[in-house]
């Protein structure tokens, strides 16, 4: 009865188009549109609607202005053109079928979907008047044939919204919605199978699936229309929520080992010798990490906190935590450079605590090794036994620690540092390292906005370290624009002397490694460091200072050689590229000087700014450009002045950008288009949706009394899977 009603119904969602439309017309909604069955068209949903009452009088269309007119063909011609190939359609369109006084030119170029508009056919046309011999006109509008579908009798007119679809070259608006209403004459079921649980429908007020798919496509009223796409829009983020909430069910019924670590182990001696005493956040934090290590259910944690507000110290504890239970444990970077800045300031923090196996060493060591791609064959294989054999305790390495031969004797724990460049998929790899599930714990610097959290990252807890370490000092920042005042880009130079006379250190980052070789014309030259170095050696202000460079092009020990004569105050001023985004520690260096500031994103100058401030005197960042003010990049410089708040600074990252799609433009069979939901705007929704989602997955982990989710979420899996893989 019911279920069999419902299940014809899915079974006439999933027929294929041939089935009600003409081989042609399907072959091409498919081939362009990739839809190719009943239920995936129907998830196509209109742009917008052109309204009766928003339509302007032919008679009094003005030019420049942007209409939409509704009209009859009164006089329709074509002609080849001279000069090109091609035909040019030219049409007259009055009010009125009989009315020849009050009309507007209309003409298209090359469009054969126009060869059989002629004289008495309504056309609903839509762009910017223009004059054109004198004569108001429109060219190249968009365009709706209407007189031959509508089903109005002659003359008569259609007042309800007309739904007009993203077009492309090869399958117009009108062919969509002639298609779409075909279905909908051929009658859609009654009751379609709904993915919303009835009971969070009637509390959110949201249409039935039917009705909201028969709504959006032909709406009497537009308001209505918008009801519709709000149901859908509510679905959008109901599923991609439930998938996260199912996802996350899963990893925790994976068993994992318990890592409760011991009284007396390395961690104990590692807090009793820390030479500061610990945040509150990083306390706090750290007590729930330890209490989830202690469980059978593995940790798959997100820890989030500006730069500089002590994650790695936080991090490390749980690693020794894991490696006091008898595991082994593995820290990863995104690229090599950031893990041998890891694999350094995770021996300098751990001092003679990391050093197993050498002599005079700590009973309690552990051992700690690097392993990159490119080390040597031996080196590598003497880490990899050591990792095979259980000897090596805690390992630090990039990509390379995902490949098949790396072999852990009992992997308890990996951090991941900078999620954001790791996959859900790579995360998942490395999960299969380990016989048991380890506990995850995943680092960013990059605060991540709560919407995008909830999307992105919806299936990990999330813990944030809101506090730097006490005694930092506030970092000032400051946009110069050479545009209005160019006199101060003298001043930048004197301020770095200043700092470097008062005996801190200064960073100057450019966008560029050397002069582009040929110039691309887009704009002034760019800053390079390689010229930037040659010019600050000349400057008289910087006369005796002890100049530096680092960029990636630099052979790797060299580099590692200006970073170490930096961080000893051997160098005054580093000229450098974003290669210090991440990991340098010189807390005596307090004035960055960002050269072409307008080249970076606001992630990357807040990263960047992140480098200074570590220590107890106070900072300056001068974000230089030489647009003008007002230009939208030097807005977003301002901003970026305007605070440290990384999390203010990623939402308005996030805002500006205009986040696009929660799941991209990929289409399943029966369910929505998935492409309304907005992270920003549509915050409250998408926390309701997720709220109602984990409630029922805790309910109903399986879905069992679901049915209809259950089945959509199956096939959504492959897709939110592939969208999150991209975020
Ligand atoms: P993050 O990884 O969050 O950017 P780090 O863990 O690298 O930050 O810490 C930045 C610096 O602050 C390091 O030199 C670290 O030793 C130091 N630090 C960490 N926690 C504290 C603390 N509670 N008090 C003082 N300094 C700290
Ligand atoms: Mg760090």
């Amino acid at each position: 009865m019911v279920t069999e009603q419902l299940e014809a119904a899915g079974r006439m969602l999933q027929s294929p188009l041939e089935q009600i439309l003409a081989p042609k017309t399907a072959l091409s909604l498919a081939e362009t549109l990739g839809r190719a069955t009943v239920g995936q068209l129907l998830g196509y949903f209109p742009r917008r609607y052109a309204e009766r009452g928003a339509l302007a009088e032919i008679s009094t269309a003005a030019p420049g202005e942007s209409v939409t007119l509704v009209g009859y063909v009164v006089d329709a011609r074509s002609r080849y053109m001279r000069s090109r190939r091609g035909k040019i359609y030219e049409f007259l369109l009055a009010a009125d079928p009989s009315d020849t006084g009050d009309v507007i030119t209309v003409s298209f170029f090359n469009n054969r979907s126009l060869e059989r508009v002629q004289r008495g056919t309504r056309l609903l046309v839509s762009g910017t008047v223009s004059v054109y011999r004198d004569k108001r006109s429109l060219s190249h509008p968009d365009f709706e044939i209407l007189s031959d579908d509508d089903g109005s009798a002659e003359g008569a007119v259609d007042v309800r919204p007309v739904p007009i679809y993203p077009a492309t070259k090869k399958v117009s608006s009108e062919l969509v919605r002639k298609s779409i209403r075909k279905i909908l004459a051929a009658g859609l079921p009654e009751t379609l199978p709904d993915p919303l649980p009835a009971e969070l429908r009637r509390a959110e007020g949201l249409m039935p699936y039917g009705d909201a798919l028969r709504t959006i496509h032909s709406p009497d009223e537009v308001k209505d229309a918008y009801r519709a796409r709000h149901r859908f829009k509510f679905e959008e983020a109901f599923l991609l929520q439930t998938v996260l909430a199912t996802r996350r069910a899963a990893h925790q019924s994976e068993p994992a080992s318990a890592r409760p670590g011991r009284p007396d182990g390395v961690l104990a001696a590692f807090d009793a010798r820390l030479p500061f005493a610990l945040t509150s956040g990083q306390q706090e934090n750290g007590e729930v990490i330890s209490a989830e290590l202690a469980t059978t259910r593995p940790m798959n944690r997100l820890l989030q906190g500006e730069v500089g507000s002590g994650k790695t110290v936080v991090a490390l504890r749980a690693l020794l935590q894991v490696v006091d239970s008898g595991a082994q444990t593995a820290f990863l970077a995104p690229t090599e450079v950031l893990a041998e800045q890891h694999f350094r300031s995770i021996n300098e923090l751990l001092g003679d605590l990391g050093g197993a196996g050498t002599l005079g060493s700590d009973p309690l060591a552990i051992r700690v090794e690097l392993l990159t791609g490119s080390m040597t064959q031996s080196t590598k294989k003497r880490v990899l036994l050591g990792l095979a054999s259980g000897e090596v305790d805690l390992v630090v390495g990039t990509h390379a620690l995902l490949s098949e031969h790396v072999g852990f004797a009992e992997l308890g724990m990996i951090v991941v540092d900078e999620q954001h460049r790791f996959g859900v998929e790579q995360r998942d790899a490395l999960r299969q390292r380990a016989s048991t599930a380890p506990h995850v714990l995943i680092m960013t610097a990059t605060p991540i906005p709560r919407t995008v959290a909830m999307t992105s990252f919806g299936d990990l807890a999330v813990s944030t370290l809101t506090e730097l370490p006490a005694g930092r000092q506030p970092i000032r920042s400051h946009v110069v624009a050479l545009d209005s005042h160019p006199g101060w880009e003298q001043r930048i130079w004197e301020r770095a002397r200043e700092e470097i006379d008062a005996g801190r250190q200064v960073f100057v980052v450019c966008p560029l490694i050397d002069e582009p070789s040929s110039d691309p014309g887009d704009g002034p030259p760019r800053a390079s460091v390689e010229s930037t170095f040659g010019h600050l050696q000349q400057q008289a202000d910087l006369a005796g200072c002890r100049i530096g460079k680092l960029h990636g092009g630099i052979p790797g020990d060299e580099k590692e050689a200006a970073m170490l004569a930096f961080a000893a105050g051997d160098i005054d001023l580093l000229v450098a590229t974003t290669v210090i985004e991440v990991g340098v520690n010189v807390p005596n260096a307090t004035l960055m000087i960002v050269l072409d500031a307008d080249r970076f994103g606001i992630a990357q100058l807040h990263q960047l700014r992140g480098r200074i401030g570590r220590g107890s005197h106070e900072s300056l960042c001068l974000l230089v450009t030489a647009l003008p003010e007002g230009h939208p990049s030097v807005e977003r410089l301002t901003k970026v002045a305007s605070t440290t708040d990384g999390l203010e600074l990623s939402e308005y990252d996030v805002e500006t950008r205009k986040e696009g799609d929660i799941l991209g433009a990929a289409q399943s069979g029966g369910v929505s288009s998935l492409t309304l939901l907005r992270v920003v705007q549509d915050r409250a929704l998408i926390e309701r949706a997720r709220q109602a989602a984990f409630e029922l997955v805790s309910r109903d982990p399986q879905l069992a009394g679901e049915p209809v989710l259950r089945q959509t979420i199956a096939s959504l899996d492959e897709e939110s899977k592939e969208y999150l893989e991209r975020a």
